[in-house]
C-alpha cells in the first residue's frame, strides 16, 4: 500500500482528527530516517496495534551537539518511504525544520532526573532536544500508541516519564533491540563504519555477551561485571561508559544486586559513537549466535 506523505503539522492534525473520529486507532513510530530492520520492527508493531500507522521522519537539530553528525546524518526520504510502506506505514510525516521549530521559538522540555548520566553525561543537551521534539510530535500527531526501541533505553524511559508527567494522552511501548545475524545492534550510524571498524564494533555486543555468561554463572556484583565488560570493550573501542543501572529508575547500582539490571555501554569506533545494552534477568537470551567466542 502507498503511504501518504505529510509535511504540514496542521494538515496532519486535521487528517488524524478525522481518523480518530472515525474510530480508527493511530500508531506512531518516531524516527530520524535511514530506516533499517530495527525501525521496521517498530512499524510492524504499530501496524499490529493500530489501523493508521504514522512514521515520522525528522532529523532533529536540537538533539545534536555542535560537533556531532547533524549535517552528515544519512537522509533518503524516497527509500525510507518504500521501506516504511513495506512494514505497514500509512502516513509518512516528514516536516521541514521550520515546521517543527517555528521562527522565534524558545521553548525546551527537560526531564530532570532521567536525562542525567549515561548518554546525558557525554551528550549535554541531547535529551532536552529529544524531549522537546517528542513533545512536539505528541502535539502534532495527537493521541495514539507511540512505539520506541529499547536500543535507546534511556530515551525510551525518559519519554515514558515525560508523557506521564505532562499528561500527554499517549501510550508508550518499548520494543526489543533488533540485531544483525552476528549480534551487532542495528543502527543508522553503522553506515559510517569502515569495513575494519565494523569488525571492531562487534566488540560492543561481544562484551555484553560476556556479561550475560558471567551473570548466568551467578555473578551478581556490579563492579565485577563492569570491570569485565570494560576490559573486553577496551580491546577495540574507545570506551565512553559501562554502567549498571536499575532498568526502571535508571539509578546506578553499586555492589551486589538481586533483581533485573540494565547493563548499558557506549563507545567510539573511529569517530562513530555506538551504544548497546542488555537487561540482565533470569530469562536473558544470548545476543551473539553460539555465545561469546
Ligand atoms: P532513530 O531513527 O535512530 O532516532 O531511531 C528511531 C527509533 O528506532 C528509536 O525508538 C530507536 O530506539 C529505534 N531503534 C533504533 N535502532 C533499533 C534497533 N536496532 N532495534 C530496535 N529499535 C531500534
Amino acid at each position: 500500500m502507498t503511504a501518504r506523505i505529510q509535511t504540514s503539522v496542521l494538515e496532519l492534525r486535521n487528517e488524524l482528527d478525522e481518523v480518530r473520529a472515525g474510530g480508527r486507532r493511530v500508531g506512531v513510530v518516531p524516527t530520524m530516517g535511514a530506516l533499517h530492520e530495527g525501525h521496521l520492527s517498530l512499524i510492524r508493531e504499530a501496524a499490529r496495534r493500530a489501523e493508521e500507522v504514522v512514521v515520522t521522519i525528522f532529523v532533529n537539530p536540537t538533539q545534536f551537539g555542535p560537533n556531532e553528525d547533524f549535517e552528515r546524518y544519512p537522509r533518503d526520504l524516497e527509500n525510507d518511504t518504500k521501506r516504511a510502506e513495506s512494514a505497514g506505514a500509512t502516513i509518512i510525516f516528514a516536516p521541514p525544520v521550520a515546521e517543527m521549530y517555528p521562527s522565534g521559538e524558545q521553548t525546551r522540555v527537560r526531564v530532570v532526573g532521567l536525562s542525567r548520566g549515561l548518554c546525558g553525561e557525554s551528550r549535554p543537551g541531547h535529551f532536552e532536544g529529544v524531549a522537546t521534539v517528542v513533545a512536539k510530535l505528541f502535539n502534532a500527531v495527537g493521541p495514539g500508541c507511540y512505539i520506541f526501541g529499547q536500543k535507546d533505553f534511556q530515551q525510551w524511559r525518559l519519554i515514558e516519564q515525560m508523557a506521564r508527567d505532562l499528561l500527554f494522552p499517549v501510550e508508550i511501548v518499548g520494543m526489543p533491540i533488533v540485531r544483525e545475524p552476528d549480534g551487532m545492534a542495528l543502527s543508522s550510524r553503522n553506515a559510517y563504519l569502515k569495513p575494519g571498524e565494523r569488525l571492531r564494533a562487534l566488540t560492543l555486543a561481544r562484551s555484553l555477551q560476556h556479561a550475560i555468561e558471567a551473570y548466568r554463572s551467578g555473578v551478581r556484583d556490579s563492579g565485577r561485571l563492569v570491570d569485565g565488560v570494560s576490559a573486553e570493550l577496551a580491546k577495540d573501542v574507545r570506551v565512553d561508559y559501562v554502567e549498571i543501572r536499575d532498568p526502571s529508575s535508571l539509578d546506578p547500582i553499586v555492589g551486589e544486586f538481586s533483581g533485573p539490571v540494565l547493563l548499558a555501554v557506549a563507545g567510539y569506533v573511529g569517530s562513530t559513537r555506538l551504544i548497546d545494552n542488555v537487561v540482565l534477568c533470569s530469562t536473558v537470551a544470548d545476543i551473539l549466535p553460539g555465545g561469546a567466542q
